[in-house]
């Protein structure tokens, strides 16, 4: 895998390597030298515009003789945030390659004070690995440099095995999010996860036996039934394990939604409204991306147990139809409202078993990630949204990801779960304990991304762990389905890998 990894320079440094441009970031470039500020006024004398577009320029110092601005904009504004280094960074990739430089090194400069803004230099890093990226499908059909670059220097003041790693993380992330879904089947997401995971000290384990399925995940066997006729398209589970060195101070557990290719099952997606859906796996892959920003990180006293759920959700003859009732691992019963809210099922008894495990760990806490309600993509935008149990808001972790999320720049909000989600995934008859859904689309649902956590909450067993239990288990659902592409593309936007870098911020960052 070809990865743009980050060589920490100081600026003396790069004069004697064989770097050949330098790419500056800020609102202003007022701080940078006078060889580079003559440079700059030389420039300006035939085109006005320089250093307020992206521009390059030739300029004796810089090297390679190549000088790239590349201008955030105003940065003192309310709503200005380090997401602006990133973005600039992002959008200067391709100019940089036109430009014939293969080798250049990043800095910023005229950075704000305060907090939020110390990762400028790493969100710029992101950004530009972002702009960088390109798919897998692509790589393998053209070699690994069909990626403009495959270094880049960082100057100034950052961890580099830290912003490596999570970057590590993210290219996982993307990867298996935008893949298409015969290259990212089941059963070939399952082993590009051990191959990205062999020789770290993450644990693999790929269950795709079709009793053990229906034995330890019913709910998921569901949303399986019409692919168990299919070889290539055969669900697998893929259990992801690490635990660091030392006592453990801190057990995290993660669920990822994994669908492989959503075509809705027996509720079709019509109208158009199904190209797109190989991307439905971006929570299992967000999940994968976080454990392998740990794997590179190896922190001490840290245990995680990640289930991955790879499923296609199939229309045939065996496929599962609205009205059925499925008991799920926790012995609860799922009455079907719509077989295209297939996520909150595949979830559902990996978050049971997590669950089960987390009650005697050290520490715990559990997530599920997902794109799962075209209601969060309306609702937040570009931001992941965080639906916490009491046990996460009272213990502080929920905070810790907002947190992270800012001074990182990986937008994330947090969505109250409030009673009326409760109210509306009730069983509506003793046939029942709960519905899965409503029948409208989720984004003209009241409270259409918030209620499937109370669903999850009630069907993996997490309401007999709320605050005033014996064991309060902190819990978080992380919907994704406005952050995990950029511009919220499913069928065309370039996999963001959100929420890595702020789950990193929040958990490995020490
Ligand atoms: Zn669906």
């Amino acid at each position: 895998m070809a990865l743009a990894a980050p060589e920490v320079l100081t600026f003396e440094a790069l004069e004697g390597g064989d770097w050949d441009a330098l790419i500056v970031i800020g609102p202003n470039f007022s701080e940078l030298d006078s060889d580079y500020q003559a440079a700059i006024q030389n420039a300006k004398m035939f085109d006005a515009s320089v250093g307020e577009t992206l521009s390059v320029l030739s300029c004796e110092v810089a090297p390679g003789n190549r000088l790239l601005l590349a201008p955030t904009g105003p940065l003192d504004r309310d709503y200005d945030d380090v997401r602006r280094f990133y973005d600039a960074a992002r959008e200067a990739v391709a100019r940089v390659a036109a430009s014939g430089a293969k080798k250049p090194a990043l800095m910023v400069t005229a950075v704000p004070t305060g907090a939020l803004w110390n990762k400028a230099l790493a969100s710029a890093y992101f950004g530009f690995n972002q702009g960088n990226y390109e798919s897998l499908e692509a790589r393998e059909h053209h070699g690994d440099d069909v990626e403009p670059f495959a270094t880049v220097g960082v100057v100034g003041n950052v961890d580099p095995s830290f912003v490596k790693s999570i970057e590590a993380g993210r290219r996982v992330a993307r990867d298996i999010c935008g893949t298409e879904p015969e290259r990212m089947s089941p059963k070939r997401a399952a082993e590009y996860c051990q191959e990205a995971f062999a020789g770290t000290s993450v644990s693999v384990q790929v269950i795709d036996d079709r009793m053990q399925l229906e034995h330890e995940y019913p709910l998921l066997c569901a949303v399986a039934r019409a692919s168990f006729e299919v070889e290539k398209q055969l669900p697998a589970v893929v259990r992801l394990e690490f635990e660091g060195e030392g006592p453990i101070e801190e057990s995290i557990f993660l669920v990822g939604k994994g669908i492989t290719y959503d075509t809705g099952g027996a509720d079709l997606k019509t109208g158009g409204h199904m190209a797109g859906m190989s991307r439905d796996k971006g929570g299992a892959a967000a999940v994968a991306g976080f454990v392998k920003a740990l794997a590179g990180l190896n922190p001490k006293g840290v245990k995680v147990v990640a289930e991955l759920a790879f499923v296609r959700n199939n229309i045939d003859n065996f496929a599962f139809v609205a009205d059925e009732i499925i008991t799920g691992r926790s012995g609860v019963r799922v009455r079907i409202g719509n077989t295209d809210a297939e996520g909150r099922l595949v979830m559902a008894d990996p978050l049971a078993k997590l669950t089960e495990e987390a009650v005697s760990a050290t520490n715990p806490s559990l997530y599920t990630i997902a794109t799962l309600t075209g209601h969060a993509a309306l609702a937040k935008g570009p931001y992941a949204a965080l639906v916490p149990n009491k046990p996460a808001m009272s213990k502080g972790y929920v905070q810790r990801i907002l947190d992270a999320g800012e001074s990182w720049g990986d937008g994330v909000e947090l969505s109250p779960s409030r009673r009326e989600d409760f109210d509306f995934i009730r069983g509506r008859t003793k046939a029942d304990d709960v519905l899965s859904s409503n029948n409208g689309p989720s984004a003209t649902t009241v409270r259409g991304h918030q209620f499937p956590m109370a669903f999850l909450v009630a069907v993996a067993g997490l309401d007999k762990h709320g605050q005033n239990s014996d064991t309060p288990l902190p819990y978080t659902h992380i919907d994704i389905a406005g952050s995990g592409v950029e511009g919220g593309n499913w069928q065309h936007g370039k996999p963001s890998a959100s929420p890595v870098i702020a789950l990193a911020g929040a958990f490995l960052d020490k």
